[in-house]
This record gives C-alpha cells, structure tokens and sequence, in this order.
C-alpha cells in the first residue's frame, strides 16, 4: 500500500481481531493497553482505523482458516488501514498470510510483545526495539474492556507434545510469571474494580516449574488466598495429572476459588490415549473427577474431547463415551480432530472417515448438552451467588451473571447491581443454557 492511502484513515487509531483462546484474548487486551498508553485510541465502530491487527490462532485447520479469512476481511473492509497480522498461526505459518495481498507484515509471538512499541518508534513494524521473549505484560493491566471478568495469562508455552498438538511449536518453551507479578497484577485489577478473574496460561498446571526456586500452582493459590486481593479467582483448564489434591481442597476450603474446573481428557481409550502421548489412562480421569466431586458435590467440572483421533475404532469412541457418562460431568467442549503439519500424528494411519467424525462429534455434543441440563436443572430452587455482568443479555435484556460453578444465570435487576455478586434463587431453566432466578 503507498503511504499517500494511509493518510485517508485517522491516525493514530487501532482495531484488533482476535481469534481463539482466553491467553489470546489476554494478549489482545495487553496490546491494546499499550498502544492506548502510547497515544494511541480504538477506532470507533464503523470508522477505518490506521491500523488493523489481526490475532491468529491455528489449533485446528478451522482456526487457521477462519484467522485467513479474518485477514482478508480486514484489507477488504478498510483498505486504506496497515493491516498487521500477529499470533500462533503467524508463529507457525507466516508464508500463507504473507501471501495475502494487503497484508503489511506478518509478525511472530516475540514481535507481538512489543508490536505497540514498534508503531510507535517510526510508524512501521520494522526496524523496531529488538523483539523480547519475556512473553508477560510488564504492567498489571488496569482494564479489559467488555469483560467483567477478566484474564490474566500468567503462564505461556507448553514443554508436553501431545503427538497431535501444533501449540508447543506456536509458543516454544513453558514460561512462568513469578508469583510477585501475579499478587500485583490481582492487586491492580482490584483497584480498577474488578471482582472475579480468570488465572490462564497454555498449560496453566506447569506454572513455576521453570522459576527458580521452582513454584508450584498450588504454592501459588496459597499466596493468592492469603493476599486476598481478588474477591473471585477462577481457573482455566488445568491438566488431570496436574489437578493435584491441594488445588482440590484449596478450591473446596477457601471460598475465594470458584467451585469450577475444566479438565481435558480428549479421549477415555487407554490405546488412543497412549497414541496421544497423554500421560494418563481413563481410570486415572475417573478418578481425578470423582475426587473433585467428593470434595466439591456442586462443581462444575468442563471436559475437552478429543473426536476422530487416527485409530479411533468405533469401540474405542464407545470407551470415551461410556466414561463420560459415567462421570460427574456438567459440560463438554468437543473438537474433531484436525492434523496439524508438523506434529507427528499428521502422518499417524487409520484416519477416521469425516462423516464418522462428524457422527461421533453429535453424540458427544448431545450428551454434553444432556449433562449440562442435568446440573442446571439440579440448582432449581437453590440460592445461589451469580457475579453481574456490565453487558445484560442481549435478546431479554435481563441482568446476565456467572455463578462460581459456572453457571450462566439471568436476572431481572437494576444498573447498580452489575459488576456485584448478587444472591439469587434459580426459578426455572431458560433460553440458550441459561437459568432464570430472582433476586433473594
Ligand atoms: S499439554 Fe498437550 S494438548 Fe496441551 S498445549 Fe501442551 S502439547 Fe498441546
């Protein structure tokens, strides 16, 4: 694009489209909080921003498809905008977007730290302050804009390759924030308001395993809870092995931990479970969830799965299913698998044929619905804690909240009740998932 175009889109503005997971979405904020800290505004609805930043994601073949399209779009909409694209596939595959005409530059996740410094310093991506891989905020963030309940990424990299899993190479070596960085990061949210966050990482249960001394997640939780900035802590997805009894009965005695876990299994088949490289075997996650439920009789416990796996026979999907049945449960997330260049199960034989895959992803799916249902239905009558969200719902324009066990409620309350933990009482099943309440 020649600089004449540019100057047709008001200066110094951004916009950032981000795909994928919560630390994406974390990263984005953290852009965005730089560039705004630099001089920098969002652009307005509607309005060309100078630049467009594009935040890919490549954990599947969809992803990386939709994070092309992303790109596309952006040149296509505005196209007097500097359209910057950044992220895992841009980590992974930077040629395909490159080859997008109208795509200024392509930069990897060490450039992405400090692609608001580059911006500044001449007007351009390159040549900028060399990149870092210190891959965390060097302040707290203060805001998160349209989330009550934000992030804060305080672990990145995964040292695990699970045989199918493109994510080690997108994001190199586990890193950790120290745990001094993550109380004042807590702290500084709390003084912007804030009453819940989200604890996320990419493999959040390696936490301070690289720190020296070595820290451990649980070692953390203990500080946070005796620090006591943050009024609601919620866990990402956490490991089954790293799920240890110390996280299960911090969560279950201190009150500041929501009563929520999200644990990925991917498969319930000890041979495909092998071929994932996944260090456990399904009596092991049996065991880890009925140890949670002990504890915790009214957690909410969220399970990814895995469908599709090369070798996956119908009796080895059977094995998935019939132990997730068997479990205390409460919700899914299923993804058919999708190889990924360069991770060893792209070339692993016995590919499972798409519309088996697809069959087996609707089973999956429908029982995930069926439990969710199941321990909605469970909290009918109970009283319950929801945090109020500042965005009420869009179709019934009621006041939408989270409950600690990660349940979507909707409420018929006022403005001033938003960002508050409100005690409800659940009335009936709703629309989309949701519970409808009255306030108590
Ligand atoms: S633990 Fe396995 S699935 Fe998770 S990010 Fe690491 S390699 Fe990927």
């Amino acid at each position: 694009m020649k600089p004449s175009d540019r100057s047709q889109a008001p200066a110094r503005t951004f916009r950032i489209t981000t795909l994928g997971c919560k630390v994406n979405q974390f990263e984005s904020a953290d852009l965005a909080e730089r560039l705004r800290r630099l001089g920098w505004r969002p652009a307005a609805e509607g309005e060309a921003a100078e630049v467009h930043i594009v935040n890919t994601c490549t954990v599947t073949g969809r992803a990386s498809m939709q994070s092309r399209q992303a790109a596309r779009r952006a040149v296509r909409e505005a196209p007097h905008s500097r359209v910057l694209v950044t992220g895992c596939y841009a980590q992974t595959r930077p040629g395909d977007l490159a080859a997008i005409e109208g795509v200024e530059a392509v930069v990897g996740h060490e450039g992405k730290f400090c692609l608001a410094e580059r911006l500044v310093g001449d007007g351009g991506t390159s040549p900028g302050p060399e990149p870092h891989s210190e891959p965390f905020t060097e302040r707290p963030l203060e805001a998160f804009v349209d989330r009550t309940r934000p992030f804060l990424k305080i672990q990145d990299g995964c040292d695990a390759f699970c045989s199918y899993c493109i994510v080690p190479y997108a994001r190199g070596r586990s890193r950790s924030m120290p745990a001094e960085k993550v109380l004042e990061a807590l702290a500084r949210y709390r003084d912007s308001g804030y009453r819940e966050v989200v604890l996320c990482g990419i493999h959040l249960g390696a936490w301070g395993q690289d720190l020296a001394p070595a820290g451990s997640l649980a070692g953390l939780l203990a500080d946070i809870d005796r620090q006591g900035a943050m009024a609601r802590v919620r866990l990402s997805s956490i490991e089954p092995r790293e799920l240890t009894a110390e996280i299960i009965a911090r969560v279950a005695e201190s009150g500041r931990f929501c009563r929520h876990f999200h644990i990925p299994l991917q498969s319930g088949d000890d041979g495909i479970l092998q071929r994932m490289k996944r260090p456990y075997d399904a009596a092991f996650f049996a065991r880890r969830v009925m140890d949670i439920h002990h504890r915790i009789p009214d957690a909410g416990i969220g399970v990814d799965v895995l469908v599709g796996f090369p070798g996956e026979s119908d009796a080895a999907f059977e094995n998935t299913r019939r132990l997730i049945e068997s479990l205390p449960v409460t919700y899914l997330h299923v993804f058919p698998f999708s190889p990924r260049e360069g991770t060893p199960a792209a070339t692993f034989e016995g590919r499972v044929d798409p519309r088996r895959v697809r069959e087996r992803c609707r089973v999956m799916r429908e029982l995930g619905a069926a439990k969710r249902r199941a321990f909605h239905r469970r909290h009918i009558g109970r009283e319950v804690d929801m945090l109020a969200e500042a965005r009420r719902d869009a179709t019934s324009g009621l006041l939408k909240g989270m409950t600690s066990n990660y349940i979507p409620v909707l409420v018929d309350g006022g403005d001033e009740l938003k960002n508050r933990l409100v005690r409800v009482r659940c009335r009936r099943l709703g629309p989309s998932d949701t519970v409808l309440a009255d306030i108590v």
